[in-house]
């Protein structure tokens, strides 16, 4: 069953109460609604568009279960007993996901290929290292540098001063995991309700929630809100959840077929890349491994302009000068979302539950975090995971449109410059 094949032309929903209603059917809502109905708990998924038109299929599939801080950041800010769980939590995630995947017979290309990330100074290049022994530290972790005399080896590219690999990393295609994660909701007897919006969710004194929605109203005993980056400006029940999340638009770029061989000349050990600027840039081959997908800001909030494929053409020359002039058979962009503190977070308010703020990595947050969510709501988690806690700080003067993310990408920029000519410099 392909996403688009979930249409409700009904315009009532198919229930009128549930054990648990799930609002946003990407990686988040899904994971939630399988693991529910898997502990035997009616569920019904509720979202605004066609399923999966979230970010959750329109992402580069990088698998990394990123921390937007590195390990010496995290101990400064909360304690290295804490920073040591949330990277152990990553490698339990990506074990789980692959587990999920072997079991589920989801054949998506996951591969845990390892991830090269460039370093784009000398100075990046230490705490690149010093990261990585502090990760080696913690089970399942295993990283390694690459000094800038070797890293042909990984990548064809003199653009960086060496790097970092870290093995427990990979990819997959996110369209087919999306849909083998839709088919096992599915026969786990998740029903669903595409092109459904939720506008507003209100106390129920028998059932729990009582949950309105443009084709109807539901009661539902526990409502695990899965929105992230697409909880939009303006519907009342998504308030709480906007001032606290701020959706970024991220852009990929797909060239045309190059070819394996071509591929395997510029990036030797076929893995998942990234580099250490402000303004990230992720890439990787296609999981054909003929063609090159990069992915960086946007310029634009719906669809790529024009702009937003010449900064990504621009950033691929940077890497590969001989690509300069390759065709870019694909262009698309989606929303991530950011809370102040940069970590995935599952918080309740008001007796509802929210998973989000994946800070652009939720190839395998969102889906481990959905998991994480459910196993709380029903109160079947012996281990919590390290995520959930108070709900993120509301960001002052914001009301979840992001007036101020243009000026972040343009200081992102500039820094990243001045970075370049210090080191010029020195
Ligand atoms: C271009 C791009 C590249 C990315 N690359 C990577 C990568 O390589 N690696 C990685 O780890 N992560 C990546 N990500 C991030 C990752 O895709 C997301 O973090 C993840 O998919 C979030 O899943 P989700 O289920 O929480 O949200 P989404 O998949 O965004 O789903 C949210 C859903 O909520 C629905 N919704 C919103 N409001 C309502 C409402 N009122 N009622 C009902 N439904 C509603 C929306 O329609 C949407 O379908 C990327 C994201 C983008 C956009």
């Amino acid at each position: 069953m392909a996403p688009d094949e979930v249409v409700h032309e009904d315009t009532q929903l198919p229930v009128t109460d549930v054990d648990l209603l799930v609002v946003g059917g990407g990686f988040t809502g899904l994971s939630a609604a399988l693991t529910a109905a898997r502990l035997g708990k009616s569920v019904l998924v509720c979202d605004a568009g066609q399923m999966g038109l979230g970010a959750s299929t329109r992402n580069g599939g990088i698998c990394s279960g990123n921390i937007r801080h590195d390990h010496g950041t995290l101990e400064k800010q909360y304690g290295r007993e804490f920073a040591d769980r949330v990277y152990a939590e990553g490698i339990e995630a990506r074990l789980d996901l692959a587990h999920f995947c072997a079991e589920e017979k989801i054949d998506c290309h996951l591969q845990m290929t390892g991830r090269f990330t460039g370093a784009m100074t000398p100075k990046d290049y230490d705490s690149l290292a010093r990261n990585i022994d502090a990760l080696n530290r913690i089970d399942g972790h295993e990283g390694w540098v690459v000094p800038r005399s070797e890293q042909h080896k990984e990548i064809n590219t003199d653009r960086f001063f060496g790097g970092v690999v870290r093995a427990e990393i990979g990819g997959y295609h996110p369209g087919l995991f999306y849909e083998g994660l839709l088919q096992a909701a599915k026969r786990a007897g998740v029903l669903f309700s595409a092109y459904t919006p939720v506008n507003s969710i209100e106390t129920d004194a028998k059932a729990g929630k009582k949950i309105h929605t443009e084709k109807g109203s539901v009661r539902a005993a526990q409502v695990i809100v899965a929105t992230n980056g697409y909880t939009g400006t303006t519907r009342p029940f998504g308030q709480f959840l906007r001032r606290r999340l701020v959706p970024v638009q991220s852009c990929i770029m797909v060239t045309e077929d190059l070819g394996a061989d071509r591929i395997r000349q510029l990036m030797p050990s076929l893995r998942m890349y990234g580099n250490t600027a402000a303004l990230y840039c992720y890439f990787r081959p296609t999981p054909d491994r003929r063609r090159i997908l990069l992915g960086a800001r946007s310029f634009d909030r719906l669809t790529p302009s024009g702009r937003s494929v010449a900064y990504l053409g621009r950033k691929l020359a940077e890497l590969f000068p001989e690509l300069a002039d390759v065709h870019t058979d694909y262009c698309w962009l989606g929303n991530v979302a950011f809370n102040t503190s940069q970590l995935p977070r599952i918080f309740t308010h008001d007796n509802i539950w929210y998973a989000a703020g994946y800070a652009g990595s939720g190839t395998v947050w969102a889906r481990w975090l959905g998991k994480k969510t459910a196993e709380m709501a029903f109160g079947l988690s012996n281990q919590p995971s390290r995520f959930y806690g108070e709900p993120p700080k509301a960001i002052p003067f914001y009301d979840g449109y992001p007036w101020f993310i243009n000026a972040i990408n343009t200081s992102y920029a500039l820094k990243d410059k001045l970075k370049a000519v210090l080191y010029a410099r020195s």
